[in-house]
């Protein structure tokens, strides 16, 4: 995934503005990454393009996930992470 991008449009959304591929109306786990904190949606829909993969929320999609990232609400499920510092492997 190369990056995230909120879209005021919610309609017209016919292809990439990266690669003109085509993108499709889909539900997506998103990683968002809220302060230091590190949360996880599932169930985001989202546009994603077919060919590179760049994903596109629409704005209020985007403004509900900071909600419920900022939520003190329990989460649905909690998972623990592992995080790697990226080494060259000699
Ligand atoms: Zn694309």
């Amino acid at each position: 995934m190369t990056g995230k991008h909120a879209r005021k449009k919610s309609n017209g959304m016919k292809d990439c503005c990266f690669c003109k591929g085509r993108v499709s109306e889909q539900k997506v786990k998103v990683d968002f990454r809220w302060g230091h904190k590190l949360k996880i949606i599932e169930n985001v829909p989202a546009a994603v393009c077919q060919q590179c993969g760049e994903t596109y929320f629409q704005s209020e999609v985007y403004k509900t996930m900071q909600k419920l990232a900022a939520s003190r609400k329990k989460p649905a499920a909690r998972l623990t992470v592992d995080v790697h510092r990226f080494r060259q492997a000699v």
